[in-house]
């Protein structure tokens, strides 16, 4: 509520010309078309914007970007060609190919609504409802939801949740280009369980989070050259101590983070874990000074 009586002030304050500096939120959400510069991450996934992003095409041989009203259907090349990618084995397991989430804005920067990152094109968010068909209308795609794959009480899967959702995680982790997948832990708990002494490795790259029960959030590593672009710390390897997550720190989030043991008694918390629910406000001087550039770019 609070938040959105400071955008509501902001905005006030702006358009009865007063000084304050609009928020970098409002700005980035208002453009409608990616910069023409060269393809580069700037700064953060939390805390920058995206140069020369691409548009995923609102229907391919093998996907649908959904939600298409929210303008989120920007991201990086390499991500674009990575869910191309990823689409194509989603229908070599079954599945009709993949619905796509949120990227980025077409300049990536902060959102004013949904999330804390999808900063820099390197995010994307894809769907566990394995698509009927791939010719959905505008409007079925902002009405269509996705389905959850973990319980209620957060403990474990549903039915929803399927062999060909886990080959298809597999398959998404694996691909070098990934640096994290972000997902329920009920369902990494699941994976775990049911991983081979052999093949397992590729769960390291899964890491638990809140929400993320009806979509997996894919986070591709900084590309090669591209210098502007944060990498994130610690890695994926250090937080897991060189394993592969299936353990105590997995295992809390369906014990301590469900019920809070007494004071003294609670682990530190997964750094992965967002500190607040939802988007924050950024001022352009919060974000890269390139920002800048990337907003009046045309
Ligand atoms: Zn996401």
């Amino acid at each position: 509520m609070t938040r959105f009586l400071t955008v509501f002030a902001a905005m006030a304050l702006l358009a009865g010309g007063a000084q304050a500096a609009p928020l970098a939120n409002q700005l980035f959400g208002a453009e409608t078309a990616p910069s023409r510069q060269n393809p580069m991450p700037i700064g953060s996934y939390a805390r920058g914007c995206g140069a020369g992003l691409v548009q995923l095409p609102e229907s391919g041989p093998s996907w649908q970007a959904m939600r298409l009203s929210r303008h989120r259907n920007f991201g990086q090349p390499v991500m674009i060609d990575y869910i191309g990618d990823l689409s194509r084995v989603a229908q070599q397991i079954g599945w009709g190919g993949l619905y796509v989430g949120d990227i980025s804005q077409p300049r990536g920067g902060p959102m004013t609504s949904g999330h804390a990152s999808h900063q820099i094109g390197l995010d994307a968010d894809i769907w566990m409802l394995p698509p009927k068909r791939l010719n959905l209308t505008r409007a079925e795609r902002e009405k269509i939801s996705s389905i959850p794959v973990r319980s209620a009480d957060q403990r474990s899967v549903t039915g929803n949740w399927t062999p060909a959702h886990r080959a298809l995680m597999k398959a998404a982790a694996s691909d070098p280009r990934v640096d994290r997948i972000f997902v329920a832990a009920a369902v990494k708990i699941e994976m775990c369980k049911t991983a081979t002494r052999k093949d397992r490795d590729w769960l390291q790259k899964i890491r638990p989070i809140a929400g993320h029960d009806t979509h997996f959030h894919v986070r591709l590593k900084c590309p090669k050259g591209a210098s502007l672009c944060q990498t994130q710390t610690p890695t994926v390897k250090e937080l897991s101590k060189g394993g592969n997550g299936c353990d105590d720190t997995l295992m809390w989030w369906v014990t301590d983070y469900l019920n809070p043991p007494k004071k003294g008694a609670v682990p530190p918390p997964d750094p992965d874990t967002p500190r607040k629910k939802g988007p924050r406000e950024f001022t352009m001087a919060d974000l890269p000074n390139q920002c800048t550039a990337v907003l009046s770019a045309r």
